[in-house]
């Protein structure tokens, strides 16, 4: 049978890609350039401005590294949601302008929910727990009835943004979360607060009481050590009991604080435990790229999803706005 070849665009936020995927799961392009400041953070116009300026650059070379011509590429997915407005939009009309000249179907994918569906792309798991752990984000999410259940979530910031702001105050630059791992290694336990909610994780009063003990005298290394033991085991505490409800038998951990060895140690050892099988996203595609978003095309164009050239952005849709179809 012949392939389906998706070529994919991602936009939402800082980020704009364009990748080339089939769906015999082989990845030919994979172009990324990110929106960066000197000061402060993303100002959502001159994100849009970024990406509206180097969108026919990156979908040319993303094809050309794909060695096709556009007349070969099947479908066309995009980011439609969630994300910043102006970059959503930006992203949308360009892939309206591809799609009229030269005659493609388009569909629109939540970018959320690629993260989580490439999970399935890049490793071996199948319906796992979803860890959902970056900057921005942590949320312990299963697919349960059709719809992706977010069971358990942070209640003011993302765990990599709470280590970020740690970080700041004790002189470490952003990103922090690397350089924290790193004097963690020398580091011994002081107590810090510890803070579930039911299922839910809040993390600034502890990212508090850690730099009032830092301005007390306590060494970086032993709070860098005791910051990372008290977040990476009270998240690991909701994925356990997420685990026990749910019954999956596989967990998934994705997103930028991925790359900590020891969060995954600790999952590792507590899914071994309950013989769960643990995957981790490669770093490579932790963070936003398009090829998720390719293969999140693919998966609906598959269960028969198609949209029309009048396709609406959406700033906010949830996860679990999503009915799961594929
Ligand atoms: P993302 O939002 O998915 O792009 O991930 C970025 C976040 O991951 C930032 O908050 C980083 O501090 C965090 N991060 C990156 N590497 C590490 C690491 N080795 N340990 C902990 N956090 C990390
Ligand atoms: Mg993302």
């Amino acid at each position: 049978m012949k392939k389906l070849i998706c070529l994919g665009i991602e936009g939402t936020a800082h980020t704009f890609g364009a990748a080339v995927v089939t769906d015999k799961k082989e990845i030919l392009s994979d172009v990324r350039d990110m929106y960066t400041t000197e000061h402060g953070g993303i100002i959502p116009i001159e994100a849009a401005k970024h990406h509206r300026k180097l969108a026919d650059g990156i979908v040319d070379k993303a094809l050309k590294e794909a060695n096709l011509s556009i007349n070969e590429i099947d479908i066309i997915s995009f980011s439609r949601a969630p994300g910043l407005a102006p970059c959503l939009l930006a992203t949308r009309d360009k892939v309206v302008e591809l799609a009229k000249k030269h005659n493609k179907k388009i569909i629109g994918v939540n970018h959320a929910v690629s993260h989580l569906t490439s999970g399935s792309l890049f490793t071996e798991s199948k319906d796992p727990l979803y860890i959902y752990v970056s900057g921005a984000n942590t949320q312990i999410i299963a697919l349960i009835d059709k719809r992706f259940r977010i069971l358990g979530e942070t209640l003011d910031v993302g765990l990599g943004n709470a280590l970020d702001k740690f970080g700041r105050r004790i002189n470490l630059g952003f990103p922090s979360g690397p350089k924290i791992e790193e004097l963690a290694k020398k580091g011994k336990y002081i107590e810090l607060p510890y803070t579930i909610k039911g299922m839910d994780l809040a993390f600034s009063g502890i990212v508090t009481d850690a730099i009032n003990k830092f301005k007390k005298g306590s060494k970086k290394e032993d709070l860098c050590y005791s910051i990372q033991e008290t977040f990476f085991a009270m998240l690991t505490e909701v994925v356990e009991r997420a685990l026990a409800f749910t019954e999956k038998k596989q967990a998934l951990l994705i997103g930028g604080v991925a790359a900590n060895k020891r969060l995954i140690e600790m999952l590792n050892i507590m899914c071994k435990e309950r013989n769960v099988e643990f995957y981790v996203v490669p770093l490579k595609y932790s963070g936003d790229q398009a090829v998720m978003i390719s293969w999140q095309g693919i998966l609906e164009y598959n269960a028969k999803r198609k949209d029309n050239l009048n396709v609406d952005i959406d700033d906010s849709e949830r996860t679990d706005e999503v009915e799961v179809i594929w």
